[in-house]
């Protein structure tokens, strides 16, 4: 297409991102015969002797690139509207803030759909596609001539994936169409035409529609309720809100911080009509749950398609419609993980976090970035409200409200009527053991005694221990050996329904040994418990109860994690036993018990962090007894029943939990009170690690800006070997933030240059140190 610029008035070129780890931009010539270049922009450039996609940051009539060297754009993704302004800032700023490449942030923030030229022509196309039937499925491809290979490849393909889009057929077969037509003929098949948009919903339409069922039938009929007075106190702060406005909602576990959102979302998105929320959670397990009760509340004024999710647990096609959804303005409200925050979202009028506390907002790896910060920041950049919800804020953001720059709003009651917040009782392990009171497998006597009461009132129970398999290790008790992995300065963990030792960072794995490698002893034992281990217990120790397990490995398949919650949600379940993935925002219904077992571990844990997060998960633990009315207990197994950490937890009482430690990290000069930024190395050798930031610490002194930053000395990770790679960190640590931003920015070069390391990584606001 011929857009009508006369020469000269062209800008005939185009400064491009590109997915790679310099911040360069890289100039190229732009063709004539395209739609006119613009920034936000994606097209596909020669990079060496590759083809590679790429953004349009800048357009501009010159270059300093001399002519023979400029190579031109080959294609432009003109299905999709160019990216905004706006969200190339926030890009840019994330790439400054992190020390990336504003390429190696934008490029994987958009779906893959969007960073392969091949689909551009088809992204808002209607879908064409044929399913297959039970009668094709019998019939296909045995029915198919042996000969003909490529008909039998088509056929498999459409086995194996249960359907077939058209353009992908062709590139299988070149008679595809008549072919698949006749197959529909016979029966085997069904044709489907799907337009953009409507695709997120129909996509798996059915199988959405049973989940939210399920989900829903489990949950108390859709109902909007009286919001309390405290609740609509929020609501109307944050309605009232104009320009930038950070708040703080803090409210205790079922205290109804979703109905405030609900509310605050539904008012402003019938107050703009074309206004887009963005709707934060920590875990995808969360993501069907807030989606149902989403899609319910707004059946009634939103389009199906209206609101939509976004994860790294949806299929690639899903997720590319509904990023574009989104970018196009259709979906008004988005709900998803972290990597939601950097989704385009062209009118964006209000963002929610929800259990802002989180750690999983935090990306551990590529551009580490922190989600909510990044929130926060579009809050500003747009000038709209920002929630950020939670029972136990981080210290970051309860200092911010503190100091009165967010603005507190606080749910201090459960919001059911009768909901009172569970009693909490210690339990003391060393007067368990003096009084020589029995236990089993690390349950206590008192933990039992209530596991059971529990199950015979008919009640749920749910038992919380963070640490998943079996047993953390193997051990031989004649000779001293244990297990560890051949590959990492680490135990293997004992998993015994996959009669497996395996090593929970890098992955290896091998048969559980009959005896010890070392001795010969055939009386090698497991070390210590996990929530395996405990699951095996609880069906000798409560007869009959029928006990779950929820953690990362019973989870392993897609849509797992779903249905098993579904069953805790239908009474299905009697004892719950998991991790973390338990404790979070789940609004069951029926427990009335929580046990806690083994917390104790992380009172003395030299990472400063180690507290907050403890306090943070056993309220949140504890906050899944007793929401419903049922009068909830929580019973924590300790050997130090009198630990200050604990004592608050017993009394609910984040706040002076959190002042408390607000005053131990001012004194200790941590954050929030300084910023902190981590070098990461990881080396063949320790020494080449510690080496490289030996080097990289002595770079700094070249930079005026370090001076007001502290250079911690190079130590090694606390595991410090992973897939024998050996690794060390360099601490920086600085009052202002400016400062440090700087010395970061200053250091970027230097730190290149440098060699004799694996890999290299800046992360700036840690949050394992
Ligand atoms: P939180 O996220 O604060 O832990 P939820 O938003 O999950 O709490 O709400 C807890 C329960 O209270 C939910 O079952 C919800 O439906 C219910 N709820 C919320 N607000 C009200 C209200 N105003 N009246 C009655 N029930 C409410
Ligand atoms: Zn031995
Ligand atoms: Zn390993």
């Amino acid at each position: 297409m011929n857009v009508g610029f006369g020469p000269g008035l062209i800008p005939a070129f185009v400064r491009v991102a590109l997915d790679h780890p310099l911040p360069t931009l890289y100039d190229y010539r732009y063709p004539a015969d395209v739609p006119a270049p613009q920034p936000g922009m994606l097209v596909r450039v020669p990079f060496g002797r590759r083809d590679v996609v790429g953004l349009v940051c800048e357009v501009s009539a010159h270059s300093d690139v001399p002519a023979g060297k400029l190579r031109e754009v080959s294609a432009v993704c003109s299905a999709c509207p160019p990216l905004s302004a706006q969200w190339l800032e926030l890009a840019a700023f994330a790439a400054g803030y992190y020390q990336r490449g504003l390429g190696e942030v934008a490029l994987p923030a958009l779906p893959q759909a969007l960073r392969d030229p091949s689909r551009w022509g088809r992204l808002l196309a209607p879908e064409e596609r044929y399913r297959l039937l039970a009668a094709g499925r019998e019939a296909l491809p045995a029915a198919l001539p042996e000969r003909a290979q490529a008909l039998r490849r088509l056929a498999q393909a459409l086995v194996d994936a249960g359907e077939l889009d058209v353009a992908a057929a062709r590139s299988l077969h070149p008679k595809a169409a008549a072919t698949l037509e006749s197959w529909r003929e016979a029966g085997w098949v069904a044709y489907e035409r799907v337009e953009f948009g409507a695709a997120s919903a129909a996509e798996s339409a059915a199988a959405k529609a049973a989940n939210a069922a399920q989900i829903l039938a489990s949950t108390p009929p859709v109902r909007v309720p009286v919001l309390s007075d405290e609740q609509t106190a929020a609501v109307e702060s944050i309605l009232a809100a104009r320009g930038f406005a950070p708040f703080l909602l803090y409210g205790v576990t079922g205290s109804g911080k979703t109905e405030v959102y609900l509310r605050a979302l539904a008012a402003l998105l019938e107050r703009e009509p074309h206004a887009q929320a963005l709707v934060l959670v920590p875990e995808i397990n969360l993501t069907p749950q807030f989606e149902a009760v989403f899609r319910a509340r707004f059946a009634a004024t939103l389009a199906d398609d209206a609101i939509v999710s976004l994860h790294s647990g949806l299929a690639e096609g899903e997720r590319a419609r509904n990023w574009l959804a989104a970018h196009t303005g259709r979906a008004r409200i988005v709900l998803g993980t972290r990597l939601a925050v950097l989704a385009s979202l062209p009118r964006l009028a209000m963002l929610v976090v929800d259990e802002e506390h989180d750690p999983a907002y935090k990306q551990q790896e590529g551009l580490r970035y922190s989600a909510r910060d990044l929130s926060i920041w579009r809050a500003r950049q747009l000038g709209v409200p920002v929630v950020l919800g939670s029972a136990t804020p981080s210290l970051e953001s309860w200092w911010q409200a503190e100091q009165g720059r967010y603005t507190r709003l606080a749910l201090e009651r459960r919001a059911v009527a009768d909901a009172v917040l569970p009693t909490v009782k210690l339990i003391d392990l060393e007067e368990e053991r003096r009084r020589g009171r029995a236990s089993f497998e690390g349950l206590s006597g008192p933990l039992v005694a209530a596991l059971k009461a529990a199950f015979e009132r008919g009640e749920q129970s749910l038992l919380f221990l963070n640490r998943r398999g079996y047993a953390p290790t193997l051990a031989c008790d004649a000779c001293g050996w244990v297990a560890g992995c051949p590959r990492c300065s680490a135990y293997v963990v004992l998993h015994k329904p996959e009669r497996a030792l395996r090593c929970h960072h890098c992955g290896w794995e091998s048969r559980i040994p009959r005896s010890c490698p070392d001795c010969g002893n055939v009386d090698i034992a497991p070390m210590g418990r996990g929530t395996q281990r405990i699951e095996e217990a609880l069906t000798s120790a409560v007869p009959g109860a029928r006990v779950l397990r929820i953690d990362a490995d019973s989870t392993r398949r897609k849509g797992s994690a779903q249905a098993l919650f579904s069953d805790v949600h239908a009474g299905e379940v009697d004892i719950l036993v998991g991790t973390q993935m338990i404790a979070k925002g789940h609004d069951f219904q029926r427990v009335s018990l929580v046990g806690v077992l083994n917390a104790d571990n992380a009172l003395f844990s030299h990472d400063f962090r180690a507290p907050e997060r403890l306090f943070a998960q056993l309220i949140q633990v504890s906050g899944r007894a007793g929401r419903a009315g049922l009068p909830g207990t929580v019973l924590v197994q300790t050997r130090y029943p009198r630990h200050a950490l604990y004592h608050a937890l017993a009394r609910h009482d984040y706040v002076g939990f959190a002042n408390a430690q607000l005053a131990e990290r001012r004194d200790a000069h941590l954050p929030p009170f300084v910023y902190q930024a981590l070098l990461r190395a990881e080396g063949r050798t320790l020494e080449a690690a510690l080496g490289f930031l030996a080097e990289a610490a002595g770079a700094l002194s070249a930079i005026p800006s370090a001076g007001r930053v502290t250079v911690y000395d190079a130590v090694p990770l606390t595991i410090v070997k992973v897939m024998n790679v050996h690794r060390a960190q360099l601490l920086l640590e600085s009052q202002s933030r400016a400062a440090l931003q700087a010395t970061l920015h200053a250091w970027q070069p230097a730190l290149r240059a440098l060699r004799g390391v694996l890999r290299w990584s800046v992360e700036v606001d840690p949050l394992d140190i």
